[in-house]
């Protein structure tokens, strides 16, 4: 007899092992690791992955497999034992690693049945609900008041519930039509069926006389201008046969692309390149740090070390963050490896997503650009992994399982031996001190493509503006400089930091603010329909005249929403033709792109957004780029506030004059002699990276100290609070001195969907026992995690301490 070990698909500390399953001799031999199967767990059918097989087991009574859900296995032994990496790393159940590899297409439902075991004591009434084959679904019995008579004949062994395993979704087919006689046949059929059988003629002819074989049958039906009834008579007639061909949902299939060919590279270039060359030459693991300015040339770099791997025969994973924002990084991949190429982002639907892994699972594909979780991509024999924008936080996952990309790369290189490239022109500290120490190799590339070199910057006091009386969100100079690009004909960008408390609703007499019911938080105004809006909840409320608190008429919206600086704009400049890019200007899917490309096709004079339009974007007219407001970040409660305000603010000015004409840049700020703001627009990077890493030493954050986030979440404030100061308290009897742990205290965003939050931060250099420490916590409250909906959240290495 062979055994499979599987863990099942139920996230729990208790299932969060191998359970052995029988294999049955007809798929002996034919079951391997990765797999998924149907088992029996307690009195359900549920799903799960078989990790290995042996032939022998220490369980004294073991049950069958019941079926197979796949017939080749979708994970791969590398990711096998990388979902235990996971488990050990970020604490999670093995069971939520596997689930993070996969597309969501891939995660199973269930559905609940009845099943009759003995149809003799059924009562008659309920006869007609049940097939001949015995069954009913469950919620059919939904609103007849049968549940308590059901639950009944299940305790008395009449009735059964059994629950079927459906993947969420089935590969997308079209009805083909395929010719399954010969010539003979055909001819001899012509002459049997009646001629006023006209369609069926006309079918007949189309396959004698175009010789095909095959044809999709919507067009088919379209082409010949007949009914489906004339296809189903040569079906009878064994003429024809209707079958389903399957299809993949490109979203990319309408589209062509020029082919592109690779550039001769710079010297600068060359010398990055090369070291990356020899690791892919001699198949050796090696970090790289590719630091390098906008516009300096590093994509095409990315694509010319693939392009090696590819010749080598082996495999690249390049993960861009949110792909979705920059249509342009898919375009440059697309006409460089054409039909090689896999693209997994968010903004694709689950059925397009799938196929896109599909495409690698099956090895179609040599090279996928994606978000995230591409760095799961099921290759079997990659060569390099390639971060680009290593610095951006959408590379941390915030859900279970909270791991950051650029460990999974790094993992992954070490198993494939190979290359893993980080790319930004402001890397992490972590990364940085990294590559200073030696851990990765840095390679520097500080020369723009262009001659133009980096543009100009200039910071604008706005508090100097107001005191010389201009109320306006736009300083005079941005107002002229913007007048100037309107006259010459060329473009600009105006970058709003919208994340924050930009739109909040306040009173100016008593200070009121317009908080969401349900979350500690301010809520944001929408112009559209004249809303307030929880971001974090969804919750909405008509704005009010006046102030709720003291019935004051001095109640207005403050902080600068796009909409309300598009509205200035056109005051301000009348002929402007603007372009609004935020979540409600590209909330439908495709928007986002259509909307770049009508502002690459010359069709507006400014491109004004948010966050969305600082990443990547390339357009040889823009000459002139805007920040409003560039200290919205850097007052939100996070150590990584400085970091993130200069990340941006480089990004955003890295959007300016990167091709024959030279670029300006204006920023518009209340905290102008900040260090972040100064060293972003001298783009003193180094500077910026020394100064910030003494006040990290100084205050024992990372990259000095590592950080680990317990979050404690409940709908009693009283409950969130005591367990939060037990487990605190655990903690500093478990972990040695050196480790300092902040807290208990409140979260920065107290409460969310009305679940008060409460958290502790532990700083750390060496806690050998932490991992288990923290094991022991979510051990202990299991129970009344499960019972009393209280949650423990753990996060290693957090990115949001929100
Ligand atoms: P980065 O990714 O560092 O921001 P890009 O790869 O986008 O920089 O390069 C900036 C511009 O320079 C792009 O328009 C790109 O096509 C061009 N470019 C890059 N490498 C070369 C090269 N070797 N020769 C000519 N043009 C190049
Ligand atoms: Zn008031
Ligand atoms: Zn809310």
């Amino acid at each position: 007899m062979t055994y499979a070990s599987v863990i099942v698909d139920v996230p729990a500390k208790q299932t969060d092992r191998a359970f052995d399953y029988e294999i049955p001799e007809k798929w002996d031999g034919f079951i391997q690791p990765g797999m998924r199967v149907v088992v029996p767990f307690g009195p359900r059918q549920i799903q799960g992955f078989v990790i290995g097989l042996k032939e022998t087991t220490s369980v004294k009574k073991t049950r069958p497999i019941s079926s197979l859900i796949d017939i080749s296995p979708i994970l791969t032994t590398e990711l096998l034992q990388l979902a235990e990496w996971l488990r050990d790393h970020t604490l999670c159940f093995t069971i939520s690693a596997f689930q993070a590899m996969l597309p969501a297409a891939l995660k199973a439902k269930y559905e609940k049945w009845i099943l009759v075991k003995d149809r003799s004591k059924l009562p008659p009434h309920l006869e007609l609900f049940f097939d001949s084959s015995n069954r009913a679904r469950f919620e059919d019995f939904e609103g007849t008041g049968h549940y308590r008579l059901i639950k009944q004949l299940i305790d008395d062994e009449v009735l059964e519930v059994y629950y079927e395993v459906k993947d969420k979704l089935s590969k997308k087919t079209v009805k083909v039509i395929v010719l399954t006689a010969s010539k003979e046949e055909l001819k001899e059929a012509k002459n049997k069926v009646s001629t006023r059988a006209q369609s069926q003629h006309r079918l007949m002819d189309f396959f004698m006389e175009t010789g095909q074989k095959k044809i999709e049958k919507k067009q088919l039906l379209e082409d010949l201008q007949i009914g489906t009834s004339a296809v189903g008579a040569l079906v009878k007639l064994g003429i024809l046969q209707e079958v389903d061909d399957e299809r993949y949902r490109d979203p990319y299939a309408n589209r062509e692309f020029a082919k592109s060919e690779p550039l001769a590279l710079t010297s600068q270039q060359q010398q990055a390149i090369s070291p990356i060359l020899s690791s892919i030459e001699s198949g050796l693991h090696e970090g790289y740090v590719m630091f390098g300015v906008t516009g300096s040339g590093k994509t095409e770099v990315y694509m010319q070390a693939v392009d090696a791997v590819l010749k080598k025969g082996k495999e690249a994973i390049v993960l861009v963050p949110e792909i979705s924002l920059t249509p342009q990084m898919v375009n440059r991949f697309k006409s460089r490896f054409g039909s090689d190429v896999a693209v997994m982002h968010s903004g694709l639907g689950m059925g397009e997503k799938y196929d896109e892994w599909r495409k690698i699972h099956r090895k179609e594909v040599k090279v996928v650009v994606g978000a995230r979780s591409a760095i799961f991509a099921p290759f079997e024999n990659v060569g390099i992994i390639i971060i680009d924008e290593e610095h951006e936080t959408s590379y941390k996952q915030e859900d279970t399982p909270r791991y950051h990309a650029r460990d999974i790369a790094m993992e992954r290189g070490r198993f494939h031996q190979c290359p893993v490239v980080l790319g930004s022109a402001t890397p992490t500290l972590e990364t940085f001190a990294r590559a200073s120490k030696g851990v990765y190799q840095l390679l520097t590339m500080d020369k723009r493509m262009s001659d133009q070199g980096m543009p100009t910057v200039e910071i604008v006091d706005m508090r100097e503006e107001l005191r010389e009386g201009n109320r306006s969100m736009f300083s005079r100079d941005l107002l002229e400089k913007l007048q100037i690009r309107l006259e010459r004909g060329e473009q600009s960008v105006l970058f709003l930091n919208k994340r924050g408390y930009s739109s909040f609703v306040m009173c100016r007499d008593c200070g009121y603010v317009v908080e969401c019911p349900h979350c500690d938080i301010s809520l944001t105004y929408h112009r559209i329909n004249n809303q307030l809006k929880c971001h974090y909840c969804g919750y909405e409320e008509q704005v009010h005249s006046t102030c709720p608190s003291c019935d004051s008429d001095h109640f207005r919206f403050f902080g600068t929403g796009t909409q309300k600086v598009e509205e200035e704009l056109t005051k301000l400049l009348p002929s402007a033709r603007v372009i609004r890019m935020d979540v409600d200007t590209t909330s439908r899917k495709g928007s986002h792109e259509k909307l770049l490309q009508q502002f690459g096709d010359r069709k507006a004079d400014i491109l004004l957004g948010t966050q969305m339009i600082a990443k990547g974007l390339d357009f040889p007219q823009v000459t002139l780029v805007g920040v409003l407001t560039a200290d919205t970040m850097l007052n939100i409660p996070d150590f990584r506030s400085s970091e993130k305000t200069f990340q941006l603010l480089t990004q955003v000015s890295g959007r300016a004059g990167r091709h024959l004409l030279p670029g300006e840049v204006v920023i518009q700020t209340y905290s102008p002699e900040h260090y972040s703001v100064e060293l972003a627009s001298t783009h003193d990077y180094i500077g910026f990276y020394q100064k910030e890493m003494l006040l990290r030493k100084n205050h024992q954050y990372p990259p000095f100290y590592y950080l680990a986030l317990v979050t404690v979440t409940h709908e009693e404030l009283t409950k969130v609070v005591t367990v939060t100061e037990r487990i605190t308290s655990y903690l500093g009897g478990q972990l040695s001195r050196e480790a300092v742990i902040l807290g208990p205290v409140s979260s920065p965003i107290a409460r969310i969907k009305d679940r008060y939050r409460y958290q502790c931060i532990i700083k750390y250099k060496r806690e050998p026992n932490l991992h288990h420490a923290l094991k022991s916590v979510v051990e202990k409250y299991q129970s009344q995690m499960d019972q009393e909906k209280l949650a423990i959240h753990i996060d290693l290495n957090p990115y949001m301490l929100m």
